[in-house]
């Protein structure tokens, strides 16, 4: 719940939008926020409970309507524990624009393990073919942008999705500044450095391979 203002604090959601997920140590249950409940409006007793099948066993509120991409995830990759749903204006506009992503920032590439993002085509959210578009994507990725909608990251726990969501827009957005400034190509980490960084990912688990 505090990451979740936390998100709209930083530009990440407005309003209602976007959505998170952790499961619960060795269970197969999940925790996952309600659908269209503003996340200023947000209590503890609004978040849901649902099995890995997406079904509600806890909670007064309807799960988020991208609860499928959550459980599948999580059914998908046992080492998954939180999962975090954004929709960052900076991101979603170089998707739109089909502008690739590339390696502009330290904390990119050392938190995405130099893979940077996967990329599922506009399909509609919380249907089963987009979920399985999203999890097939994760095979490689830490993350993956949901074009025409947001961005969907992965991690141990919530902090370190979250950390992801964060990491992917400030380089979204450092690289559509520079896009406007130089309106050329603009200068990416050496390949040398960045798998340095990869290395040094690798060694401190922040990198882990799902
Ligand atoms: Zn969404």
């Amino acid at each position: 719940m505090r990451l979740a203002r936390h998100a709209e604090s930083l530009g990440l959601v407005s309003y209602a939008q976007g959505n998170l997920s952790a499961r619960i140590l060795g269970t197969d249950y999940v925790l996952i926020t309600p659908s269209g409940v503003p996340y200023s409006e947000l209590e503890p007793q609004d978040i849901v409970t649902v099995d890995l099948a997406g079904r509600p066993v806890h909670g007064a509120l309807e799960p988020s309507s991208e609860t499928i991409v959550h459980v599948m995830t999580y059914q998908a990759y046992p080492q998954v524990g939180a999962c975090v749903h954004v929709e960052p204006p900076y991101l979603n506009a170089l998707a739109v624009a089909n502008v690739p992503l590339p390696n502009v920032l330290g904390n990119f590439v050392y938190l995405f393990g130099g893979q940077g993002l996967g990329v599922v085509p506009a399909l509609c959210s919380g249907t089963r073919e987009f979920a399985e578009r999203s999890v097939q994507a994760l095979a490689h990725h830490f993350g993956v942008v949901w074009k025409n909608h947001g961005l969907f990251c992965v991690g141990q726990d919530l902090g370190h999705a979250f950390n992801r969501c964060v990491a992917a827009e400030q380089a979204a957005r450092v690289y559509y500044l520079a896009l406007l400034l130089r309106q050329t190509s603009p200068d990416l980490i050496p390949r040398d450095v960045e798998e340095e960084m990869v290395e040094i990912a690798r060694a401190r688990g922040w990198a882990r391979p799902l």
